[in-house]
């Protein structure tokens, strides 16, 4: 399994903020996407980081509501770890885990093609694990061959 394959069931665009963008505007777009995180991108397709719920519940734990006019280049992540849609989604997963983070921009030539989430990933092996049962359930019950 391939990470286009878990691109394929979703649409190609990708929230991205500017990184002059103040961190309360952020919030209002991850509410207004049901996202936990956005790509950071001055021009909406070169990665220059990622921002996520985290970046912004961490930055208010240390330095309070002020963080809330903040530009989001003060609180993320420039440092991105970014796959090919070729990457296998077995390599995402590990690295999602080892790295804790939820989130992986996809780039081609780079040029920002998707994202995925953990979420993608959980919903393309459930998908991947029902039909993997109902195909063994057709050769036990005999409606397969
Ligand atoms: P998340 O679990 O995705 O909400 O992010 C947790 C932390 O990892 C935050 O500090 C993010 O800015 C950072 N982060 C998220 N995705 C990536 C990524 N693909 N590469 C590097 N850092 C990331």
């Amino acid at each position: 399994m391939r990470i286009s394959d878990v691109l394929r069931g979703k649409s190609g665009s990708v929230v991205t903020v500017t990184p002059d963008t103040r961190v309360d505007h952020l919030l209002g777009v991850l509410a207004d996407h049901k996202i936990g995180a956005a790509v950071v991108s001055r021009d909406g397709s070169t990665v220059d980081g990622i921002v996520s719920e985290r970046d912004v519940v961490r930055a208010l734990a240390v330095r309070g509501s002020a963080v809330l006019t903040e530009p989001v280049s003060d609180i993320s992540t420039p440092d991105v770890f970014t796959v090919a849609p070729d990457a296998a989604l077995a390599d995402i997963e590990r690295l999602m885990t080892e790295r804790r983070f939820r989130h992986v921009p996809v780039v081609v030539d780079g040029a920002l093609q998707g994202i995925v989430s953990i979420g993608d990933v959980v919903k393309k092996r459930i998908d991947e694990l029902e039909s993997e049962r109902s195909e063994l359930a057709g050769y036990i019950t005999g409606e397969r061959s």
